[in-house]
């Protein structure tokens, strides 16, 4: 396999349901018709990747089932590279969603498959940046950027859903990529974002929701704002942020024009529903 950008991650099957409200402890509550969408951070990011004309790959693992079925092929239509993801004895991923009237999700993932990606698993063979997530075992995320420090493949970590990575891996990110809660969550409440740099990584970008987002590297902060639009779903929109800013950076950008690219990307996809149907093609972006 020698796809430039590499992500490793989960890929899940997403099950909405519109409700009133949610059930409570023993209590049945009927809900509308169920969406099932592919998901999962990973496979986001590579399709969000894949539409703006990166070449690239997920490395995963889904069930020897119709959702696995579902998943890959689906990743295969958007032009994402699947020969690495895995079939495991276990479960595809899924994550069940409630919606309800105001616009608010609960979700609850059930990994699967996802938690059978194992460090032996990675590969790097033929990769330039490897882009990771949180949704898959963290000993294997732990190997992946080990393993990219010793090779010189650039390293793209996006801390979601936010956990404590070692010391080491933090010092082997190239860019980690935060959200304003992950953010707080690294930095003990704060919003001082420069302060990231002094956990390890070369660089840091925060997305800032409709405000865009915040780029800090070694010579100081950048913020690259967003283009105002009127958003009707944010559903994956961080996960379109990491794969447009990996498909600029695979192109050899500055990670600030990278930022001012995926800002762009983001704020289309929250225009349109769903996380994968909402990603833009390169020709839409001009
Ligand atoms: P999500 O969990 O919804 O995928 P997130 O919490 O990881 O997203 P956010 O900072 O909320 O991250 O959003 C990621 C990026 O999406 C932002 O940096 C911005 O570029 C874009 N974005 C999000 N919300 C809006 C909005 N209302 N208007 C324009 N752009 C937005």
């Amino acid at each position: 396999m020698t796809s430039q950008v590499l992500v490793i991650g989960s890929a899940n099957a997403d099950l909405v349901v519109p409700v009133d409200r949610r059930p409570g402890g023993g209590e049945t509550v009927l809900g509308g018709d169920t969406i099932l969408s592919p998901g999962g951070k990973g496979a986001n990011t590579a399709v969000a990747a894949a539409r703006l004309g990166a070449d690239v790959a997920l490395l995963g693992a889904v069930g020897d089932d119709p959702y696995g079925e579902l998943l890959k092929r689906s990743l295969a239509e958007s032009g994402v590279n699947t020969a690495s993801v895995r079939t495991s004895d276990r479960p595809t991923g899924i994550a069940y969603i409630t919606v309800t009237p105001d616009g608010e999700n609960s979700i609850l993932v059930s990994p699967g498959a996802n938690s059978a990606l194992r460090p032996e698993d990675v590969d790097l063979d033929g990769a330039e940046i490897v882009v990771l997530s949180l949704e898959i075992p963290l000993e294997t995320v732990e190997r992946a950027v080990a393993e990219a420090v010793e090779k010189g493949v650039k390293t793209l970590l996006n801390l979601s859903p936010a956990a404590e990575l070692s010391a080491k891996t933090l010092q082997g990110l190239d860019v980690l990529l935060v959200n304003e809660h992950e953010a707080a969550f690294l930095l003990g409440g704060e919003a001082d974002f420069p302060k990231l740099l002094d956990l390890g990584p070369k660089a840091a970008v925060v997305t800032l929701g409709a405000k865009g987002a915040a780029v800090v590297t070694a010579d100081g902060m950048t913020e690259v704002p967003s283009p105002k639009v009127e958003a009707v779903d944010t559903t994956g929109a961080g996960d379109a942020f990491a794969g447009a800013l990996a498909t600029a950076l695979a192109k050899g950008e500055e990670l600030a024009d990278a930022a001012r690219k995926a800002v762009k990307v983001a704020a289309i996809t929250v225009t349109r529903q769903g996380a994968q149907p909402s990603y833009p093609t390169a020709s839409e972006l001009e």
